[in-house]
């Protein structure tokens, strides 16, 4: 058993202690057993008829403590430091088996000091939402926060319309954001910046501060693990909605599920946030974004790192973006790495597809149906430009002959690399609504398919189906 509060002890002026709100009738719908037994945490806390007990009895060693922590934020692109937890508190760290730092955080426990006019509340579809959706990252090979539980309740809470009260408890390495460094930078208390530097070291990256320059190590380090994790989004055709910097993490992980979306239809400029019209945060602006987002976090590293310095650690983003999205992109077509004419023959691909609104997801599927000397009716039947996907078949099967990878070993690696399904909203959404009369089953059966994408027997036919082509890729509201 581990669980401290290091953050509270040893930064308690970048937060508030903040009681938990209670939700009327209370019931826990889910808790994630894989995670739990991970975690060094008494299992006793985490059970179906206690948990509720637990985290509205305030001597309960898992909520005694529980902070809301102040961070800043550019939001849409201008500085907001008026941010910090508004509907979510800090329970807490424990430990995963390999000795790795966790948070326990709870969203939706009613208001706190940084509340502003939120009703520090969040409602049971967007909690439903973050579940399902952080456990396909995660299956996915993509690094998240995690679910660990859910309870649901009759607590009316109003959004658009009166929805039920619901928490999430998740977890992650730590909840530092680049918007935790940046408002220290930006409100002029380096002595805070400072200490918060030292806990990022001490708790989280103990081993960059052997070298020349700690900081240096740091920025190169969020700005490699960022690349990496945008390089992961495009691969799967995941749009985030809403990356403002306060909803980036430093490790590097998918972090603050709102009106995100998995594509359905191959959209190189899909929105997924209704309130984003401009697609500030489209899919194929997310590279340009996180770089940009890492730039206003190297405004918290100016007393600490020269010019030089910063742009050594920011120029390293792009090359890591690239060769991460280059060996991604090789996987899903099979071939051992892309070079040369390869980067073409991918490009012309997404084209072809993003012409035709192409199912992102099993168009890349099917490619493992195509071999070399074979006639490919299957996957050229899909295009309505039939001669143009038979004309890219033709140089795809050629260069197929000439990799040096053998038939198993890419059947093997492509079968890993393009799942059969991801989260589509209108499966998350057809949940949601039998959630709301009551019906969690429905709920349980898309999880679970979610957490074998990459198996055809496991995943349910139903929740691999995309949408009607007239409903591919809608956008989401914000309101969570
Ligand atoms: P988000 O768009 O989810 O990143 O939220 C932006 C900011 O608004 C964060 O500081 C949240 O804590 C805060 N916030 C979002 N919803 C609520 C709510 N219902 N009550 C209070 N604060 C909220
Ligand atoms: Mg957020
Ligand atoms: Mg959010």
């Amino acid at each position: 058993m581990h669980f401290d509060h290091h953050f509270v002890q040893e930064l308690s002026a970048l937060g508030a202690i903040t009681p938990i709100s209670p939700l009327s009738d209370s019931r826990v719908i889910a808790i994630n057993q894989g995670l739990l037994e991970s975690l060094q945490l008494p299992e006793a806390w985490f059970q179906h008829d206690t948990l509720v007990d637990n985290l509205y009895n305030p001597e309960h060693p898992l909520v005694r403590n529980s902070f809301a922590q102040k961070y800043g934020g550019h939001q849409f692109g201008a500085w907001n430091p008026d941010l910090g937890d508004g509907r979510g508190l800090l329970l807490g760290h424990t430990r995963d088996a390999n000795q790795q730092p966790v948070d326990l955080h709870l969203k939706g426990a009613g208001p706190t000091p940084y509340s502003r006019f939120g009703d520090g509340r969040a409602v049971l579809r967007s909690t439903l939402r973050e579940y399902l959706a952080s456990e396909a990252m995660h299956h996915l090979g993509i690094p998240t926060s995690r679910a660990l539980a859910l309870i649901t309740s009759n607590h009316p809470v109003q959004r658009e319309q009166t929805e039920p009260g619901a928490m999430l408890i998740r977890t992650c390495p730590s909840h530092i954001r680049f918007g935790h460094f940046e408002y220290f930078a930006h409100s002029r208390q380096p002595e805070l910046l400072e200490r918060l530097f030292q806990y990022t070291f001490t708790h989280h990256c103990d081993q960059l501060t052997t070298g020349e320059n700690a900081h240096h190590a740091l920025l190169s380090d969020i700005t490699q693990r960022t690349a990496r994790l945008v390089a992961h989004w495009q691969s799967v055709g995941f749009v985030h909605g809403v990356m403002n910097t306060d909803n980036m993490s430093i490790h590097g992980i998918t972090f603050d599920y709102g009106p995100y979306a998995f594509m359905d239809a191959c959209e190189p400029g899909m929105i997924s946030n209704h309130s984003d019209p401009n697609g500030r945060y489209a899919y194929d602006k997310q590279p340009g974004i996180a770089l940009w987002n890492l730039n206003a976090l190297a405004h918290g590293f100016t007393s600490y790192l020269d010019v030089d310095g910063i742009t050594e650690a920011l120029q390293q983003f792009e090359p890591t973006l690239q060769q991460h999205y280059a060996q991604l992109m090789a996987n899903k077509l099979g071939l051992s790495k892309l070079h040369g004419d390869d980067f073409s023959l991918l490009n012309d691909l997404l084209t072809l597809m993003a012409r035709e609104g192409a199912d992102y997801t099993h168009t890349f599927r099917r490619l493992a149906g195509i071999e070399p000397h074979r006639a490919s009716h299957e996957f050229c039947d899909r295009f309505v430009d039939r001669s143009a996907a038979q004309h890219w078949v033709s140089r795809y099967q050629q260069r197929l002959l000439n990799d040096p990878i053998d038939p198993t070993t890419r059947q093997a690696t492509m079968g890993l690399a393009n799942p059969v399904v991801v989260l589509r909203n209108h499966h998350a959404q057809t949940v949601i609504e039998a959630a709301y009369q009551g019906d969690f089953e429905p709920f349980q059966r898309l999880l679970a398919t979610l957490q074998n994408p990459f198996d055809e027997q496991h995943s349910s036919a139903e929740f691999a189906q995309p949408p009607p082509t007239e409903n591919a890729n809608m956008k989401l509201s914000c309101s969570s």
